[in-house]
């Protein structure tokens, strides 16, 4: 029989299978996962990790966390999936949960992050045309050069990254892009009549962990309201306690018109996302004018519940935000050459690296993979540090200093 049938596959076996079968349309690191408990993950071969990527922040909970587990087969158990064809009896508990939550009117469910971008496109875009009078099929939206809001075709056309858009056009019109944290591009850009939303990350999390100047968030909140522009906030990777504070907005103690949540909005268990806004906004979209099959099932709003009731009750932004000190003084007092700037908020971190002898980022990473901790270049000479949120300061220390001692091997 082969290894397979017995569901033992290998290190070896499952990249091998992975290269033949699936489309290349990722280059991972070579290891292989196959469990995770918190912070930690373990390869075929019982090999235990750190992992300080979280699946890009959608496992801030931690991986399997037992709580959210146990809301997901409970009512896996019960009831998964019925359309919006009719209701269900959990939507509407969470819709008023995660309006609560987030101090919103109102939600519109949906599955994936981009999903989530899209749909507030889609709905600036409405409510531009609806109550800003701009006239039929001529709304813009402002997005910032090296932003990420995902990989479709709408929001691949708001993408400055060649890599994004190469071989992929022709593209959706009606994005206007400016430079990141720079306000008088955006005062200019959002006078434009014709502009109804401005979209934006919080940091730009994808380009390498970008943070604007203090006060960007305020500012950008300031212009929108005086050109009549919403403020929608990216905050699939930024939010849910990654950086110190419930939403990244926070911080600033801003409240964008429109906010996107994904990723940690769901504990990593299922693709979860959402666009919250008031009901003057989100009661421009009508009924049998967007959706989503799975948005809004019941086992996906079971678990969003848990998993936002952990972030609450485990005060996983109050840890973030004490551990993302510690590990940013702490890595840039380690003085190494190949390290540059280090930057972040709370535990969504980046480390610079500058190249040397030949060796780069990648070389970091996999000499990190060797000694025990996952973490993956972003734009080659980037690496991003960002470990589950239930991270305690014992497996710091010991992170650290595997950190500190790959590193020291270069
Ligand atoms: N928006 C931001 C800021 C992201 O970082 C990402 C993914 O990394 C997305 C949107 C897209 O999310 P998804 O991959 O779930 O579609």
């Amino acid at each position: 029989m082969s290894p397979l049938a017995h569901g033992h596959v290998s290190s070896c076996e499952a990249i091998e299978l992975e290269e033949r079968y699936g489309a290349h349309n990722y280059h991972p690191l070579p290891v292989v996962l196959a469990r995770g408990e918190g912070v930690h993950v373990w390869d075929p071969e019982g090999r235990r990790y750190f992992d300080f990527l979280s699946a890009y922040s959608a496992v801030n909970q931690g991986h399997c966390h037992p709580r959210i587990v146990q809301a997901l087969i409970e009512q896996a158990r019960v009831l998964t999936l019925t359309s919006r064809a009719f209701f269900n009896n959990v939507l509407g508990e969470y819709e008023r949960y995660v309006t609560e939550a987030f101090g919103y009117e109102m939600v519109l469910p949906m599955n994936t992050g981009v999903e989530g971008d899209e749909t507030a496109c889609k709905l600036a875009r409405k409510w531009g045309y609806m109550k800003k009078g701009i006239p039929t099929d001529q709304a813009k939206i402002i997005v910032c050069e090296g932003n990420f809001h995902g990989r479709t075709l709408g929001i691949i056309s708001a993408s400055t990254d060649p890599d994004c858009t190469n071989g992929f056009g022709p593209f959706l019109p009606g994005f206007v892009k400016i430079p990141y944290n720079d306000l008088a591009a955006l005062d200019a850009a959002a006078a434009d009549p014709m502009v109804c939303a401005f979209l934006v990350e919080p940091i730009q999390g994808e380009a390498g962990v970008f943070v604007p100047d203090d006060g960007y968030l305020t500012q950008v909140r300031e212009i929108c309201t005086r050109h009549n522009v919403l403020f929608i906030a990216d905050e699939v990777q930024t939010g849910i306690a990654r950086t110190g504070r419930l939403l990244c907005c926070d911080h600033e103690n801003v409240r964008p018109d429109v906010l996107i949540l994904g990723k940690a909005l769901s504990g990593g268990l299922l693709p979860v996302s959402a666009v919250l806004a008031d009901k003057e906004i989100m009661l421009c979209i009508k009924p049998g004018e967007h959706g989503s099959t799975f948005g809004g099932n019941p086992l996906a709003c079971k678990v969003a519940i848990a998993a936002l009731e952990v972030v609450k009750e485990e005060k996983l932004a109050e840890n973030a935000q004490r551990l993302g000190h510690v590990f940013r003084e702490r890595v840039a007092a380690m003085g190494h050459p190949m390290i540059g700037t280090v930057r972040g908020k709370g535990l969504l971190n980046a480390v610079v690296v500058t190249p040397q002898n030949g060796k780069t980022a990648w070389d970091i990473c996999v000499a990190m993979k060797d000694n025990g901790l996952l973490a993956k270049p972003t734009h080659e000479h980037i690496i991003r540090f960002a470990p589950p949120l239930v991270i305690n300061d014992a497996q710091l220390d010991e992170s650290l200093a595997i950190i500190e001692a790959t590193f020291s091997q270069f």
